[in-house]
């Protein structure tokens, strides 16, 4: 059978992963490589300076002592007796909607799947929802993925309601609105020390959105791409490069300062 590859951001102990191996189990070999503790906000952090070194904990689940994207990159490239045809991330504790999936270690580890080739999904649950009803909802888009495929270089964002959820829908990502403020407290001994991310987040217009889905109550469904690019914003920048190149050989006409006596050393792989 084909290798299906659980992760997640929340620790190989979280009760989401598990949600997620019992509703996944008869979907292919499923194996789980899971952070060993809670990894959750490390975005798409990799681990390039200390090992990384496996614990197996049963015959197809190993904790890792690194992050969700560590893992994807072992389980992907030879850990396993065999790369996976697909991997799914969650079902974190906490919805990963709009602005906020750039922080989230549990999408983090779906794009990583999406950058080595493999179809990835990210599944998180609404505080306060059931992790057996989540755990449906991934096996259906899990099983879908495997007979349709994703676009290439796609991965799907899938949050699920609090509520039983009425439907699935699919929606873009909405924008977040920040209000927060760091809050300042003092130590015993008089220092300051500050707190962030604190107070309940805002939104924009929820119209179309993942929000606004899950505030309705539905599934959120949102294709994902790596691409950052401002494609509207190419067309506004569009007669910046002439004057700044302009600008450029006008300063690079001056007399040459010294060359570095080295040349940059190229780095072996991303950092
Ligand atoms: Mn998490």
């Amino acid at each position: 059978m084909s290798v299906v590859v659980l992760t997640n951001d929340d620790g190989i102990h979280a009760p989401g992963l598990a949600a997620l191996e019992k509703a996944l189990g008869e979907l292919g070999d499923v194996y789980v490589v899971a952070p060993e503790r809670e990894q959750s906000t490390c975005g798409h952090a990799l681990t390039l300076h200390r090992p990384l070194r496996p614990h197996r904990l049963a015959e197809r689940r190993f904790a890792v002592n690194g992050t969700p994207a560590d893992c994807v990159n072992l389980a992907v490239l030879g850990f396993l007796p065999a790369p996976p045809v697909l991997i799914v991330s969650g079902i974190n504790h906490g919805a990963n909607l709009g602005d906020d999936v750039t922080y989230s270690g549990t999408i983090a580890a779906a794009m990583e799947g999406t950058i080595l080739g493999v179809p990835s999904i990210a599944v998180s649950l609404v505080d306060g929802g059931d992790f057996d009803v989540a755990g449906r909802v991934a096996r259906l888009i899990a099983m879908r993925v495997l007979v349709s495929g994703l676009p290439p270089r796609t991965l799907l964002n899938v949050n699920v309601p609090a509520q039983p959820p009425l439907g699935i829908r699919l929606a873009r990502l909405g924008n977040r609105v920040y209000l927060d403020k760091i809050v300042e407290q003092a130590d015993p001994r008089g220092r300051s020390h500050y707190w962030i991310g604190g107070g309940d987040p805002q939104w924009d217009s929820l119209e179309g959105t993942d929000m606004g889905a899950v505030h309705e109550g539905f599934v959120s469904l949102t294709p994902l791409h790596l691409d950052l690019t401002n494609h509207r914003a190419m067309m506004q920048l569009d007669d910046w490069p002439a004057g700044l190149t302009a600008q450029l050989r006008g300063e690079t006409a001056r007399p040459p300062r010294r060359a570095a006596a080295t040349p940059p050393t190229r780095k072996p792989r991303r950092g």
